[in-house]
């Protein structure tokens, strides 16, 4: 087969669009309730591509796959995804998925949800082997997001205090934040900012001689636990620890989270520190020897982070 042409499309394409859906969702399985993909009409695709676009991906020029856009937030969705059978396995899925996400990132939006049917394991394995996890759902329809990574870079310890204090302003009770990078990265001193906006008592040291400890709200706001999971089995060992809060009514941070993360269904931010130095040209500017960057990457897990505004984690210091 030759290579794949994807472009995006606007109401023009609404008959190849339909070409592909037809003959993409028609070879599916009978569910019940029947999908809606198969009442669409040349008209009612020409609307929801003139206002929100789409991609196809075409062959020697015939249409092979295809998705439409839905720029309603939270993020965007992607709706009416499909392959022709004949045109399957040969990546054009995958391609779609890359594209829409290049997409998704030139446009601003700050992730992509889907939805798929939970009668469909395949469809949902390959959301979830490209990165999309999955965050509640309706009814036959579970619901999976992808919310693109947040990256910056923190040049002193009050860059790293102050991206913990912006992420004090998006968190709430109940939230969960994982934080990993090696010893000396920074997360007892993301912690402390953390710490400090949110309004709680005492000082965020590292937690390693205790596992975990409460700092209580002096501003009736969420209480917050530090933890230390570089001791700690698995996050359920949390509940046993018998702390002085429910983890309901906290912010929860995790230092070595990671360890811990896995088969956390939750929603969640995960923040990665890494030391820069060594690996970067080194800069023009300032005492070298106080130089020792560090860069952050901000994930998130979960419908609740579209549109949260992590963008905002690494505007300037205020
Ligand atoms: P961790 O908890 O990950 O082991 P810490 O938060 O204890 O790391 O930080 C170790 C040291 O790194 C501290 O002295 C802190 O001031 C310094 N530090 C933190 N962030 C930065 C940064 N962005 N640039 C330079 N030094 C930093
Ligand atoms: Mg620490």
């Amino acid at each position: 087969m030759r290579e794949p042409v994807l472009r995006v499309v606007a109401a023009d394409a609404a008959d190849d669009v339909l070409t592909v859906i037809r003959a993409s969702f028609g070879a599916r399985p009978p569910l019940d309730p029947p999908t809606e993909a198969l009442a669409e009409t040349s008209e009612s695709l020409a609307t929801e591509l003139g206002e929100h676009g789409g991609i196809l991906a075409t062959v020697d020029g015939e249409p092979v796959g295809s998705l439409v856009f839905d720029r309603t937030g939270p993020g965007l969705q992607v709706r009416r995804f499909g392959v022709v059978p004949g045109a399957q396995g040969a990546g054009i899925a995958r391609r779609l998925v890359s594209a829409a996400e290049e997409w998704a990132v030139d446009a601003g939006f700050s992730g992509i949800r889907v939805k798929a049917r939970m009668e469909l394991p395949e469809t949902l394995r390959f959301w979830e082997h490209h990165g999309y996890v999955r965050s509640g759902r309706v009814g036959v329809t579970a619901r999976l997001v992808k919310v693109f990574p947040v990256r910056g870079r923190l040049v002193t310890p009050d860059d790293t205090r102050g991206l913990g204090r912006r992420a004090a302003r998006l968190l709430r009770a109940g939230d969960l934040l994982l934080l990993s990078g090696d010893l000396g990265a920074g997360k007892t001193t993301f912690t402390q900012g953390l710490g400090a906006a949110l309004g709680v008592r005492g000082e965020v040291t590292s937690p390693t001689f205790v596992i975990a400890r409460v700092h209580p709200s002096l501003v009736g706001g969420p209480d917050l636990v530090h933890v230390d999971a570089y001791r700690l089995g698995g996050i359920d060992e949390l509940d046993d620890l018998d702390l002085d809060t429910s983890l309901g009514e906290a912010v929860t941070v995790v230092e070595w989270g990671e360890a811990v993360a896995e088969g956390l269904a939750d929603e969640r931010l995960e923040i990665r520190l890494v030391r820069r130095l060594g690996t970067d040209p080194v800069e023009p500017t300032g005492a070298q020897e106080d130089h020792d960057p560090r860069e952050a990457e901000v994930r998130a897990v979960g419908l609740r982070w579209l549109d949260a505004g992590l963008s905002g984690l690494f505007d300037p210091v205020n």
